[in-house]
Parts: C-alpha cells; sequence; structure tokens
C-alpha cells in the first residue's frame, strides 16, 4: 500500500472562523479580537471568495455580513446550506435589516446589528460552538430541567407547572426557547412586554429576579438564568 505523504501544514486546533464582511475596519476589530480569544479566522470581502473558502476549508462557523458589494450573506448563507449546516451568525447594519423569516428559514443560528461591541460578537460565537458540540454529541449536552408546554402556555419544573404570571411565562419561555443564546434587554423588552412600550432595562432585570426566585421556590438553581455583563441574559443549560 502506497503510503501518502502529505506535504500540507496540519491543522492548527483552533476553530477556524470564517469572517465575511466588507467594511475593513469592522473586519479589523473582529479579527483582533477573535484571534486573540484563540481562533483561526480566515477574511474574506466577497461573497464569492467566502463560498470559495468555504469549498476549500470548511470553517466550523462562518460570521457572513449581509450587505456585501457583489451580493448578500444571506445568499452565501443559502449556498453554504446546501453543502453543509455549518452555524451561522450574522451581521446586519441594523437590527431592523435582519429579516428574521428569512433568518430563520435559512437556519440562522444567531445574527449582531451594528454597531456591535467586539466582545459580544466573541461571546456569540462561543455560544454557538457550545450548543452546536451539545447537539452534535446527543446526550453529552445536561437536559434542562424545564419543559416548556406552548399549548398551555406554562412551563413545567421537576415537581409541575411553575407558578409564573403572564410577563414571566413569557420571559422565561423566550429564555427557554433557544438555550445559551444571549438576549439583550432590549431584545426581550420586544419579545416580552411588546404591547407595553415604554418599558424600561429596570423593568427587564425585575421581572429576571422574580422568576430567578421562582425557580428556587421550585427546588431548581436561580442561576440558570446567567447574567452576562453589559450584553443580556441567556438560559443556561
Ligand atoms: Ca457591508
Amino acid at each position: 500500500m502506497p503510503i501518502a505523504v502529505s506535504t500540507r501544514i496540519p491543522p492548527s486546533v483552533a476553530p477556524l472562523i470564517l469572517l465575511l464582511e466588507d467594511e475593513q475596519a469592522i473586519a479589523d476589530t473582529l479579527l483582533y479580537v477573535l484571534g486573540s480569544e484563540g481562533f483561526e479566522v480566515r477574511h474574506e470581502r466577497l461573497a464569492r471568495d467566502a463560498r470559495a473558502a468555504v469549498a476549500e476549508r470548511l470553517p466550523a462557523l462562518a460570521i457572513l455580513d449581509v450587505g456585501l458589494p457583489d451580493g448578500s450573506g444571506f445568499d452565501v448563507c443559502r449556498d453554504i446550506r446546501r453543502q453543509s449546516n455549518l452555524p451561522v451568525l450574522f451581521l446586519t447594519a441594523r437590527a431592523d435589516e435582519f429579516d428574521r423569516v428569512l433568518g430563520l428559514e435559512l437556519g440562522a443560528d444567531d445574527y449582531v446589528a451594528k454597531p456591535f461591541s467586539p466582545r459580544e460578537v466573541c461571546a456569540r460565537v462561543r455560544a454557538i460552538l457550545r450548543r452546536s458540540a451539545g447537539s452534535a454529541a446527543p446526550g453529552a449536552a445536561p437536559v434542562l430541567p424545564l419543559r416548556l408546554d406552548d399549548g398551555a402556555q406554562r412551563i413545567l419544573g421537576p415537581a409541575g407547572p411553575l407558578p409564573l404570571t403572564r410577563l414571566e411565562y413569557r420571559l422565561l419561555a423566550a429564555l427557554l426557547r433557544r438555550p445559551e443564546r444571549i438576549f439583550s434587554r432590549r431584545e426581550l423588552m420586544s419579545m416580552v412586554w411588546d404591547d407595553a412600550p415604554d418599558t424600561s432595562d429596570r423593568t427587564v432585570d425585575a421581572h429576571v429576579k422574580l422568576v430567578r426566585a421562582k425557580l428556587r421556590e421550585a427546588g431548581l438553581d436561580g442561576d440558570l438564568i446567567q447574567t452576562h455583563r453589559h450584553m443580556g441574559y441567556s438560559l443556561q443549560r
């Protein structure tokens, strides 16, 4: 049997991230932060180069800008999805630019609106990679002690339904639908308090406190809901 001699450099242990972003300043800050967190980053400015990069070496995750000189990040995502289900994080010019329906159809794992903090992007990248590692190895991820009963608008703990108010239910349900996804207070406000536009950050914080107390009363860990400094909240697995 012939011995295969590879002259290629062995792939590094750092997860490879594809960054598709045409604005150099934004790309530079992300390259710096992701690099300093130990990721290997391949940066491309054009949709067609990103497609070629994916074909050449499949990254662990792709960060895709939506508005590109030669197309849309959505189209790149669609093409990537034809060959793999690698996690995708979108960068959008504004929160309302991101078409949630289209993003969900394409299987986007998350999105961040500009201007963003590079640290936030890093945290989201890590969270997505953790989630995808968990789903790739069923049984490896700890099972949440909570179950969403959407039809009955209730959340079940180990000893039955949690005694939540309508808003507490909506808040916990929002977190529970996407475990480990970090929701900003603004996002939670629009998801939970969509009928009360004068809600403030403090309203969100106060309700998180109430929900944590009810988790504890049900014999669960109140820290199931994690606080992320300057970013928001997530539900821990
Ligand atoms: Ca752009």
